[in-house]
């Protein structure tokens, strides 16, 4: 048998199922590993061992309790899990990588975590995040910066930063992220993992804590498309505590021994390959296609003409949106307190103080957007253009059933280079911003390697609930490709 850490989450389920090994077993060999390797990686914000083994006593005497009994073992039943630090574990602290949340500990469970609770995982601790999940490559985060475990002097992506690279270091067999923007895809990419954002809606936001309501959504990240969607359908599906989670039923499992995707069309976008995209990430992309059309997909040219529309917009609505769902935070109700002065004191220095500058920077961008005088110029007109990508989309999809394009158009960059041009950063979102603006999903995968060594992503987005198509065909391109099973030298 292989080292315990090198198991795909599918290969741990088998193990367990099989009684080759306890979860108390695999969860020690991810804990020894974290134990190792976490001081050069700094994925996680919070660690909590004597939990997760706690949790993995408890589902071996489960199992047992149940096998005896001839009863159904739940479908995650002992498999380790890392979660990002915006989703709330009861009893754990949730910090979303700032300051003003250092010591808040949820009372309850996200729906999405209470969901793989439910079906058997042991959390292994908390994931590193861009503050508020504010950036893209948790250097924003106010614990400190995780590092890509490809190379430790660049950065994972972000803001799922930590748990790409729990996910690619073997710490977890896979990990939950959440992508306002492009926070699972993009860490995906840069970290040589696979990663889901699914349409807005299939998964429940409850116990996310909010930064664009309209635009977030929960996701995982793994080391295979089929790992990926075995955890993805047990997250997802209605949730009466978020109204805008949809009952669309949740689909069946595609990913199997034979997956034929003879006859899929797949839309090229010609918006997204652009000048200053690193020629390696478009050449391994269009590889990539190449691979498909050998697979007997139809690849089809289209356009997407308001894709260059999508930075401005989105970071118009994302920031009024956070403007006001960050209004929580007044040292009143939530996280820090600073007792120094009157009342308004208390609210100046309480978020003076708990936030980050990207934070406030956000915060006072979406505020102005939103101010009496300007809504209609800014938020408004925003929301009027989101609206033109959409459709776009829409009418894409009449005339293919998936779009492929790069995930983002470098690969990992180094930690500080971008200096403190926020602009620089928010450009490393041109290609995944779209897919949120239009509700639908998207899956990175990799594709490549740059002459670095760095991993290269490549993203695929579908209808409206129509992750399947996705997971056929990124499961079918690695089946008949090897990108996916590196790892990095740690
Ligand atoms: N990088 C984008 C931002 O800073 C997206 C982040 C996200 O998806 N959470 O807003």
């Amino acid at each position: 048998m292989p080292e315990l850490t090198d198991l795909t989450v599918k290969e741990c389920l088998q193990a367990l199922n099989q009684g080759q090994v306890s979860s108390v077993e695999l969860t020690r060999a991810f804990l020894k590993r974290i134990d190792a390797l976490e001081p050069q990686l700094h994925a996680f914000i919070t660690l909590t061992p004597e939990k997760a083994l706690q949790c993995a006593k408890d589902a071996d005497e489960k199992r047992a309790r149940l096998t005896k009994k001839g009863e159904t073992i739940p479908a995650l039943l002992g498999l380790p899990l890392a979660i990002k630090d915006v989703l709330c574990l009861a009893g754990t602290r949730a910090t979303c990588g700032s300051k003003i949340l250092e010591s808040f500990v949820p009372p309850f469970n996200a729906t999405a975590v209470q969901k793989l609770l439910d079906a058997g995982v042991i959390p292994l601790g908390k994931t590193n995040t861009d503050e508020f999940a504010m950036g893209s490559s948790t250097e924003n985060s106010a614990y400190g910066v995780t590092h890509n475990p490809w190379d430790l002097t660049r950065v994972p992506g972000g803001s799922s930063g930590g748990s790409a690279a729990a996910a690619a270091a073997k710490f977890a067999p896979a990990a939950l992220g959440t992508d306002t923007g492009g926070s699972v895809r993009q860490p995906a990419s840069f970290c040589g993992v696979t990663g889901i954002k699914p349409t807005y809606g299939r998964v429940s936001r409850y116990g996310l804590i909010a930064y664009g309501s309209s635009l977030d959504t929960v996701g995982v990240l793994a080391r295979t498309a089929e790992d990926v969607e075995l955890i993805f359908r047990l997250m997802a599906g209605f949730d009466e505590r978020d109204a805008t989670s949809s009952d669309a039923p949740v689909p069946d499992a595609v990913c199997g021994e034979h997956t034929d995707i003879k006859g899929l069309r797949i839309g090229v976008p010609k918006e997204y390959f652009i000048v200053g995209i690193q020629p390696e990430v478009e050449a391994a992309v269009r590889e990539a296609i190449q691979v498909y059309e050998e697979l007997g997909a139809e690849i089809v040219e289209i356009s997407l003409p308001h894709t260059e529309y999508a930075l401005p917009v989105y970071y118009l609505i994302a920031p009024a949106e956070a403007s006001a769902n960050l209004a929580r935070y007044d040292g009143v109700r939530f996280g820090l307190r600073v007792e120094d002065g009157g009342m308004l004191d208390l609210f100046l220095k309480s978020r003076g103080r708990g936030f980050g500058a990207e934070v406030k920077r956000r915060i006072m961008l979406g505020t102005y957007a939103l101010s009496a005088g300007y809504y209609d110029a800014y938020y408004g007109q925003a929301q009027k253009v989101r609206t033109l990508i959409r459709a776009d989309f829409d009418k894409a999809f009449t005339q293919v059933d998936a779009i492929a394009a790069p995930v983002a158009p470098t690969t990992a960059f180094k930690i500080g280079g971008h200096g403190d041009d926020p602009l620089a950063m928010y450009l490393e979102d041109v290609f995944t911003l779209p897919a949120n603006l239009a509700g639908v999903p998207g899956l990175a995968f990799p594709a490549g390697f740059d002459g670095q060594g760095l991993p290269i992503g490549m993203q695929l987005m579908g209808r409206h609930f129509e992750e399947p198509t996705l997971f056929k065909l990124a499961h079918a391109f690695q089946q008949a490709t090897g990108w996916h099973k590196r790892s990095p030298a740690l």
